[in-house]
């Protein structure tokens, strides 16, 4: 069983730590609000009052944090771990920051220590119930150190060398937001041509995206979006895939547009409701902040 610092406590964070701490793995827990950390410290993991001190004498540190910008200060800022980490330690970044956050953080490592990107495919029942998509970005050595211990987090795919599994993560949101915003546009024209709600979705489930209508109808029916992947990260994901395009001078107009809607929906209070509240922006209701958590 191996050490294991875990940073970030989040709706993701929270159920990935418990599951590695019920496989008998020794954790040492850090959140930047330390009450997170109180339900796994009461099922046996240890806390750390800053990143450093979460990494120290770990074999693997894991990140599941926010944004790039909560990556870098947690790693970089006062107390952070990047400092603290010593030749042959492993971080394994889980984070959605994509592929050029990721690079640049394993650049200002110190020496022979090794950066692994695996960000997740999945919400929080997947994250619950150990069965995420794990992109993973690894040289083939590290991705063998690494394997055993994101196996109890789902299933992994060696995307490539390190910085493949951050850009897959990007390629995979730009779909996902794809689909999302789709739904929202066709409920949208389906509505104002005076369709019936059930018939519609009915049949959109019959479409090419079925799977998300499979995943989110009962949100859209109720009109309650209690936050599974909050609408913020899905707009910020966009953002990502913007710019990662942008910087390799590639025009990607359909995600410029699916990322102005989440934008939109974040501006008109949906930021922490479950992405899915767009659908409810695009065809002109107001999800009440009350209906999320
Ligand atoms: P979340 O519930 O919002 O949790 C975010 C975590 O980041 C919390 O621990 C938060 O600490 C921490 N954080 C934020 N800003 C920080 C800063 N400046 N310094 C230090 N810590 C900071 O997010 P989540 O849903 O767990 O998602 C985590 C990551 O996984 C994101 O990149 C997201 O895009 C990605 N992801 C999420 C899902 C999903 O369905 N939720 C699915 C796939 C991937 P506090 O507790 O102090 O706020």
């Amino acid at each position: 069983m191996a050490k294991i610092g875990f940073l970030g406590l989040g709706e993701m964070g929270t159920p990935m730590a418990r599951r590695l701490l019920r496989a008998g793995h020794d954790l040492v827990v850090w959140n930047r609000s330390p009450e997170r950390t109180a339900p796994l410290v009461q099922e046996g993991a240890a806390v750390a009052p800053s990143p450093a001190r979460a990494g120290a004498g770990a074999d693997f540190v894991i990140t599941m944090l926010a944004t790039p910008e909560a990556l870098e200060q947690v790693l970089f800022g006062t107390g952070g771990l990047a400092p603290a980490l010593s030749p042959g330690q492993v971080l394994i970044d889980m984070s959605t920051v994509g592929p050029d956050e990721v690079r640049s953080a394993a650049a200002r490592l110190p020496q022979a220590v090794s950066l692994v990107d695996a960000p997740v495919r999945g919400s929080v029942p997947q994250a619950t119930s150990g069965r995420l998509d794990i992109f993973v970005g690894a040289t083939d050595e590290n991705y063998e150190r690494v394997r055993p211990i994101l196996e109890v987090l789902g299933s992994v795919r060696h995307t490539g060398g390190p910085g493949s599994g951050a850009a897959m993560k990007l390629v995979a949101n730009l779909a996902l937001g794809a689909a999302i915003v789709t739904l929202g546009e066709a409920l949208s024209l389906g509505e104002s041509l005076e369709l019936k709600p059930k018939m519609l979705l009915d049949a959109l489930a019959d479409s090419p995206i079925g799977p998300i209508v499979a995943a989110k109808r009962a949100n859209v029916e109720s009109g309650q979006f209690a936050p599974s992947f909050k609408l913020r990260h899905a707009a910020k994901d966009l953002r990502l895939v913007t710019k990662a395009a942008a910087a390799r001078g590639r025009e990607l107009k359909q995600a410029r547009a699916n990322s102005e809607w989440l934008d939109e929906a974040a501006e008109r209070g949906a930021a922490d409701l479950d992405f899915s509240a767009v659908v409810a922006t695009i065809s002109g209701a107001e999800p009440s902040p009350t209906t999320g958590r």
